[in-house]
């Protein structure tokens, strides 16, 4: 009963303010087990619309594709267009905002604001058009349709803090409204009430290094919660501890869902552990083991070959679930700044992913880590354990083989390498 009506609430609310998410979440059902080349049809005939769409309202396009000499005739070929474009950063989008932005030259029905942090502290903002902002939704709702769990489903959200009393207000009426409760603090005090509240919930999610807090402490209170069908991680990379804490704290691992506000929902974790592209709403490339994404509902700020700052590898395999969606085979890592070596020599920071790849793979050296670079030529490896001798000698020499000569290591163990405050990077430069 109680589920009935918070369906009842979330479908109303749904409709005042995501008129086209009902229809949104229908088709991506529809092509769910869409073969690969109904798929790509879909993509054609969107990609063709967004282009043509950003050629006649968004200057900053209009300019992009005038220098490549794109001439929109009715059989263009958009993927083979595609390929053409520049690609594009988050500081362009920062930079070239209002060209890009198409809503002085088109009126839109509806428009959302939205608001992501920039990596120099500068933040993001852009106008969504409502479909997309549908779409994004009817995105995540499909893939929680694949664990048996619904959008208005009782939830428990780590994520959001707010402390003006009109913030918090505000907060609990959306979140009444999505029959929500979150987590605010890692106070033991309020992990509890999350945690007595979680017991009757079906699915949590947010950010993960929030999901291992809580799970950790659970264990170690000495309780498992077996009720949830979905324990959904966002927003960060989720590490092999973190999985195995939250194994044992719920009985299953964390599901991924990949994707940032201006790129929308790039890929969604099925039960056969693949991380399916979202592809009826975007194209993903991989240009030089970096992430290139185009969001194919963003006409209001078009996201067109946007550089996401991953560095990504894609699969070949085909999943047992039977979807052929491709698939995501990993997130390796941010792209950041460079480790500067001895000499002027410098390493992509997806350097420090292979080094302890290889220490865990080939030597059975698990290793929770994060580099840190003060000085040209030094690098800093903290670990949150101690380590032995004979480990000590691995990391330098696997390090070694990567480096050569021109970083010297220094091993600090047993800290604590992820502040809570921030989002944990396994790469800090403050050269
Ligand atoms: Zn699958």
């Amino acid at each position: 009963m109680i589920n009935f009506i918070s369906r009842i609430v979330f479908m109303l609310g749904v409709k005042k303010r995501n008129p086209s998410f009902l229809d949104s979440y229908s088709n991506l059902l529809k092509t769910d087990y869409a073969e690969q080349s109904e798929i790509i049809q879909i993509q054609r005939s969107r990609l063709k619309d967004l282009l043509v769409f950003a050629n006649n309202h968004s200057s900053f396009y209009k300019d992009r594709f005038d220098q490549v000499g794109l001439n929109f005739n009715r059989d263009f070929d958009p993927f083979e267009y595609l390929r053409l474009i520049d690609t594009v950063t988050k500081s362009e989008l920062i930079s070239e905002n209002e060209r890009i932005h198409t809503i002085k030259n088109y009126q839109f029905k509806k428009l959302f604001f939205s608001e992501t942090s920039g990596s120099s502290g500068e933040p993001l903002t852009f106008w969504k058009n409502e479909e997309w902002d549908s779409i994004n939704r009817a995105s995540i709702a499909r893939g929680m349709s694949w664990y048996g769990v619904n959008l208005w489903d009782r939830n428990g959200y780590f994520w959001g803090y707010s402390f003006s009393f009109l913030g918090r207000l505000k907060t609990s009426l959306l979140d009444f409204l999505q029959n929500r409760f979150r987590l605010f603090s890692y106070y033991d005090n309020d992990i509890d009430k999350f945690v007595k509240k979680a017991k009757k919930a079906k699915y949590i999610h947010g950010y993960s290094s929030m999901i291992y807090e809580v799970a950790k402490k659970l264990t170690a209170d000495g309780t498992m919660l077996k009720n949830l069908k979905l324990v959904k991680g966002t927003s960060e990379k989720i590490y092999d501890h973190y999985q195995d804490a939250a194994t044992k704290a719920f009985g299953q691992k964390i599901v991924s869902e990949y994707g940032s506000a201006e790129a929308g929902i790039i890929a969604f974790e099925c039960p056969h552990g693949s991380m399916h592209i979202n592809e009826e709403n975007c194209i993903v490339e991989v240009v030089e083991s970096k992430i290139v994404v185009t969001n194919l509902a963003s006409f209001s700020f078009p996201i067109i070959r946007y550089e996401l700052g991953d560095y990504i590898s894609l699969s070949d395999t085909k999943c047992k679930c039977g979807r052929s969606h491709k698939i995501i085979n990993e997130v390796l890592g941010r792209v950041g700044k460079s480790i500067v070596g001895k000499n002027g020599s410098s390493y992509p920071s997806l350097t420090l992913y292979y080094i302890f790849k290889v220490l865990a793979l080939d030597y059975g050296v698990v290793l929770n880590y994060k580099a840190e670079q003060h000085v040209v030529g030094k690098l800093k490896f903290l670990l949150d354990r101690e380590i032995t001798d004979k480990e000590l000698v691995l990391i330098n020499e696997v390090s070694k083989s990567y480096f050569s000569d021109a970083l010297e290591i220094e091993i600090i163990p047993n800290v604590l390498i992820h502040d809570k405050k921030k989002k944990l990077k396994d790469f800090e430069s403050y050269i």
